[in-house]
């Protein structure tokens, strides 16, 4: 799936592929606590019904993330809401920082 977000500065943020330097995966403390949980119950609770790749499945299923994308042109932040809704941040600095690359 293709996304594009128009920017407010007018650069289009494409998002097309995989490991983007400008596209992230937030976590809010509730989901990342939550998340670990549910790891932790499908190494240490293995069920007998439930093949390993099934196990693996429940945990991705779980997708505690939300997107965010940070243009290259401006640097403002576009994240998913909870109702994956754009939100957008611009930066105090008023410039791009790579804040998503590592
Ligand atoms: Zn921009």
């Amino acid at each position: 799936m293709i996304m594009k977000i128009g920017c407010e500065c007018g650069a289009v943020i494409v998002d097309q592929t995989d490991y983007l330097a400008n596209k992230g995966y937030i976590f809010g403390d509730k989901d990342w606590f939550n998340f670990w949980d549910i790891v932790d119950d499908a190494i240490e609770n293995p069920s007998d019904k439930e093949t390993r790749e099934e196990a693996a499945m429940r945990v991705r299923k779980s997708q505690p993330t939300r997107l965010i994308w940070e243009c290259r042109q401006c640097g403002r932040l576009y994240l998913d809401d909870q109702n994956h809704d754009l939100v957008q941040y611009v930066p105090a600095n008023k410039k791009c920082n790579d804040i998503l690359d590592r």
